[in-house]
């Protein structure tokens, strides 16, 4: 491997900001794929940023879900930062979805290689942020007492980081491990010969599920909604596929930068499922179920537009599962229907043999919806209506607080002083997910109201947006930029009428986390921009074009 540092950021270790009287003109909260996408695109100005973040390492999402058969549901080669066509060619991905590790050691080749670990600062927690109006900056507090000031504060922590841990009577008195999914332990936690209880049934599961069962003693899926399950259909990068990659890395790039959820698809197909004979229908669907979210958008382009198509695919897909569980009353039981929830009200997972799983001996699923709710979690495991179940090490995985949660989880304070956490009560809003009004100087990387996508496509585009904003900002003597509360309500109304539009809307008839549904402490609301993230993208660069009109521009004293 070449050895060569990619030096966008010419001597970045120990520069001075630009701005008088701060200790960095960036800060980042969030050391993964955002935090290095900062880094770089902030480095090519000149400025000084920090990127802090409590793990003890890169890698985000990566460093934390720690889980076993983690990984990734996009394919290896554009779930990658694309700044880099140097680097682009010389990271080899060894399959088609790399675990957690591997996509770890790729953040870290990322840090490696552009020489970004002087301007990373691990192991800090960030316990508050706040906005001095007097000053035009932020000021960032640590868990450790350290203070630090920025002219622009920016949040890369993430749209699905901070975990929602359910209130179940009882939790304490459980004697063995207890922990949610992303908080699986760092240090080595043998489960092999053990019982395990896993409460929940999400793409958590679905990946965790085959691996701890191959040598767990016995396993136990407390499930109360069932989800369609896609084929991840796992291949191991070959040398012709990575050559073929390598040549065409530009058209994968172009087609990620167009697709309405970020990923490098053949799609829109032109052709709708309603309008296709029932025969053909069936053998384009066949020919399609080759893994992947691929199948949902390069069969058909209606399916998640039109209830009968949707209803359609719905069918397609139960009929596959259920022919994979050998036990007909388990494969009911693990199979929803159109009439439970439409295709994609909840993230569908991509399956390495979740299904099969149920086939072993030592693993069993209890319906807590409709067969017997669970009641509390005793000393010895968990209690349901029917009985008990005993276990060693039970696990929550029970989901995430998407999209706000990482930006409530400690006090950020904009001009008046409110936290964000304040402000969206009621709604979050935001300017395409990327800042917030009476936030002044504050970028959020794919917060609130921005698209559900493959994230490092919307990171980047979200960082490239930040970095044009913040070049405007110094070229012209710029303080301080104000976004607009009308362009909020507007972006905020555009995303809602949009959402109600789609299938997507049913998901807070079961918990989505795509509305926020999931939550015992918020009600639901709307939080993705469904509009596609290609035209997201193109929306974030007629912004820029024009001169970034939802922002109001100030000079101090004015
Ligand atoms: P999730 O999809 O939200 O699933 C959470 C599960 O916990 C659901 O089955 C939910 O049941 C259940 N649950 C929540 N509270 C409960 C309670 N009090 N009692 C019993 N069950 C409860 O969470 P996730 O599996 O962690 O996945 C979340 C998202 O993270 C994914 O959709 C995906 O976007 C991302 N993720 C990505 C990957 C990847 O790309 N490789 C891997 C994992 C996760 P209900 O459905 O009935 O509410």
């Amino acid at each position: 491997m070449s050895t060569t540092v990619i030096r966008t950021d010419e001597a970045a270790q120990g520069r001075k900001p630009k701005t008088d009287g701060v200790d960095f003109d960036a800060i980042c909260i969030g050391a993964g794929f955002a935090g290095l996408a900062v880094l770089h695109h902030l480095g090519t100005l000149g400025l000084s940023v920090r990127v802090f973040d409590r793990a003890s390492d890169v890698g985000g999402t990566w460093a934390w879900n720690r889980y076993p058969g983690a990984a990734t549901d996009s394919e290896s080669y554009y779930y990658c930062l694309t700044f880099s066509k140097e680097l682009l060619q010389e990271w080899k991905w060894t399959k088609r979805y790399p675990g957690r590790e591997e996509t770890q050691n790729y953040l870290r080749f990322i840090a490696d290689r552009c020489d970004m670990w002087p301007n990373i600062q691990l192991n800090t927690e960030i316990v508050e942020a706040r906005y001095l109006a007097d000053r035009a900056c932020w000021q960032v507090d640590t868990a450790g007492g350290e203070s630090f000031t920025c002219k622009y504060f920016i949040s890369g922590m993430g749209m699905i980081s901070e975990p929602v841990i359910p209130k179940i009577n009882g939790m304490k008195d459980f004697k063995g491990p207890l922990f949610h999914s992303s908080r699986w332990p760092q240090q080595h936690l043998d489960y092999a010969g053990k019982r395990v209880g896993i409460i929940g049934a999400g793409a958590t599961t679905v990946q965790m599920l085959p691996v701890v069962a191959e040598t767990a003693a016995s396993v136990t899926v407390f499930q109360r909604t069932p989800n369609y399950v896609l084929p991840a259909m796992q291949q191991d990068m070959t040398p012709e596929w990575d050559r073929s990659i390598k040549q065409n890395y530009d058209d994968i790039v172009a087609k990620c930068r167009k697709h309405v959820f970020g990923m490098a698809f053949d799609s829109p197909v032109g052709r709708n499922a309603v309008d296709t004979p029932a025969e053909e229908r069936q053998r384009i669907f066949e020919e399609k179920w080759t893994g992947s979210f691929r199948w949902v958008f390069e069969t058909f382009d209606d399916l998640l537009s039109s209830p009968e198509a949707n209803r359609m695919a719905a069918d397609f897909i139960g009929a596959k599962m259920r022919e994979r569980v050998k036990d007909p009353v388990l494969a009911e039981k693990l199979t929803p229907s159109f009439d439970d929830y439409p295709l994609f009200a909840k993230r569908p997972p991509l399956d390495h043999g979740y299904l099969e799983a149920f086939n072993r001996d030592n693993v069993q699923l209890v319906d807590i919806k409709n067969a017997e709710p669970l009641v509390e979690i005793i000393e010895t495991g968990v209690r349901t209506t029917k009985g008990d179940y005993d276990f060693d090490i039970i696990v929550l995985a029970t989901g995430f607080k998407a999209y706000t949660g990482a930006l409530e989880a400690f006090p950020i304070r904009g001009s008046s002083g409110q936290t964000l956490q304040e402000k969206w009560r009621a709604q979050s809003e935001s300017i395409m997910g990327v800042c917030v009004s009476d936030f002044p100087n504050m970028f959020v990387i794919t917060g609130p109201q921005a698209p559900f996508a493959n994230l490092p496509t919307s990171i980047e585009q979200n960082v490239i947006w930040i970095t044009r904003c913040i070049d405007k900002m110094e070229r012209e003597g710029f303080d301080v930029f104000e976004p607009r509360r009308e362009a909020e309500q507007a972006w905020s109304a555009q995303t809602a009428d949009i959402h109600g539009q789609t299938l997507m809307a049913q998901g807070d008839k079961v918990n989505s986390w795509m509305m926020g549904a999931n939550r015992e402490d918020k009600p639901a609301r709307v939080l993705i921009y469904f509009g596609g993230a290609g035209l997201y993208y193109d929306t974030l660069d007629k912004s820029a074009d024009g001169g970034f009109p939802e922002l109001e521009f100030k000079r101090r004293g004015d």
